[in-house]
């Protein structure tokens, strides 16, 4: 709870509530997020209010576990190999996500495609030929 200058009380709403990233759908593993039910937003993790709309009609939902690369840096740090993070926008929907990624041939560029992989709770993005 924060007091404001003019020493009202400001409460946020809690709209973004995922604890895990990654959630068990019928399709497989996905990133979790949400849809909502009136103006059709999909949004990045699970929410209990539309950011488009203000609705609270919404279902948690799957993400697409397909994208394209927006853009990308590689971060060295030492002598361990370079670390790639980018955006990626995910398939069908409106979604960009920061994400590290998987650049062991280090062929990434803008526009390639990829595909989201899984283990527990860590997940990145690799590079595939076609989707
Ligand atoms: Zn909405």
């Amino acid at each position: 709870m924060n007091t404001t200058l003019d020493g009202s009380v400001s409460v946020p709403i809690a709209d973004l509530d995922t604890d895990h990233p990654i959630g068990r759908f019928p399709e497989g593993l996905r990133l979790v997020g949400t849809r909502c039910n009136r103006c059709g937003t999909a949004m990045l993790g699970e929410r209990i209010v539309c950011s488009n709309c203000v609705s609270e009609d919404v279902t948690r939902v799957g993400l697409p576990e397909t994208g394209t690369l927006y853009s990308f840096t590689r971060i060295h740090v030492g002598g361990d190999r370079p670390r790639a993070i980018g955006y990626v926008d995910l398939d069908g929907v409106d979604v960009r996500t920061l994400t590290d990624l998987s650049d062991a041939a280090g062929d990434l560029r803008p526009d390639t495609t990829v595909r989201l992989v899984t283990d527990g709770d860590a997940w990145h993005f690799t590079p595939i030929a076609d989707k």
